[in-house]
């Protein structure tokens, strides 16, 4: 599989594969002109966040990591990972190990360890965490949003799923570097990798509960919150790059779109507001156009 192509898609979180910022803000009501109720999108955004903060908090070591001690937010889950002895964490107590600064070698060791406990809780999905209650909270408001910004999140999901597929018969299997990836008779792969501005663990229950963990695994979970974009951007080149290798980056912001240009990468631009003449795109169309052009970046099939 020497001649084997791999295409990894670089995304954006945040008004790009999911709605948050411009529901709070209304900026995306706004751009519908009065068609959108701006005060429902502010209340889907607050609902929202209320469930990233308490999933983030009640399993996620949210509080204990980022907001009790300081600031321990890492760039990804793996960046302790040599620090990690493997101890079994069963009968592990979080909550009396002591964890706290100084950051030296023993509460990496520590910080390690939660790391290890969210990836696992990633790998098996928020339907092993929350309670039926919960599950039917969280399915009702996914499905709201859904209908409310006419399918952004599920067209985001559709377009994702297209990228990983692009063969008839996949199999998913673990890379070395351990993403999950698709490959098929051809001797194609594909990888999604999320670079998000946001702090890691949040950012990684955003993508449970916006139902992206089955198509970005979380070791291809990026936050550029303390080193910036094209920090991040270059260590997904290091850790993917071969001669047949190929990145395309997709967002809707200046620094993805900066940092792709010092890459040399092509930049595909979220279009979902752009509006031509007076007719504002179909959201379904714009992802739509997002995929065409990844296609032509790409030189795949559309
Ligand atoms: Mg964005």
């Amino acid at each position: 599989m020497n001649n084997q192509i791999t295409n990894v898609y670089i995304w954006d979180m945040d008004e790009t594969l999911i709605l948050l910022k411009s529901l709070l803000n209304g900026s995306y009501a706004e751009a519908f002109a009065g068609l959108k109720d701006a005060q429902k999108g502010v209340e889907i955004g607050k609902m929202w966040e209320k469930h990233i903060l308490q999933i983030s908090d009640d399993f996620f070591f949210y509080e204990q990591v980022c907001l009790e001690i300081e600031n321990c937010n890492k760039p990804f889950l793996e960046a302790l990972s040599k620090y990690d002895d493997g101890q079994d964490l069963s009968d592990y107590d979080f909550n009396q190990d002591g964890f706290s600064p100084p950051h030296d070698d023993l509460n990496k060791r520590k910080l390690a360890y939660r790391h290890r406990v969210i990836a696992n809780k990633y790998k098996q999905g928020l339907h092993n965490i929350l309670d039926q209650e919960m599950m039917d909270v969280w399915d009702a408001l996914y499905k709201m949003t859904d209908e409310y910004t006419d399918g952004w999140l599920s067209s985001a999901r559709a377009l994702l799923e297209q990228c990983l597929a692009g063969n008839e018969d996949p199999t998913i299997c673990n890379t070395i570097a351990g993403g999950v990836v698709r490959s098929n008779a051809t001797g194609s792969r594909h990888i999604n990798v999320l670079v998000t501005s946001g702090s890691l663990i949040p950012s990684l229950v955003k993508c449970l509960l916006f139902r992206l963990d089955n198509l970005i695994s979380h070791e291809n979970v990026y936050s550029s919150w303390d080193v910036g974009k094209l920090q991040c951007f270059q260590w997904i080149k290091e850790r993917f790059d071969n001669r047949n290798t190929r990145f395309c980056a997709i967002g809707d912001g200046w620094e993805e779109c900066e940092a792709a240009q010092a890459m040399n990468w092509p930049f595909i631009k979220e279009v979902a507001e752009m509006q031509l003449g007076q007719v504002l795109l179909n959201n379904c169309l714009s992802f739509m156009l997002v995929q065409t052009q990844i296609c032509r970046c790409l030189k795949l099939d559309v």
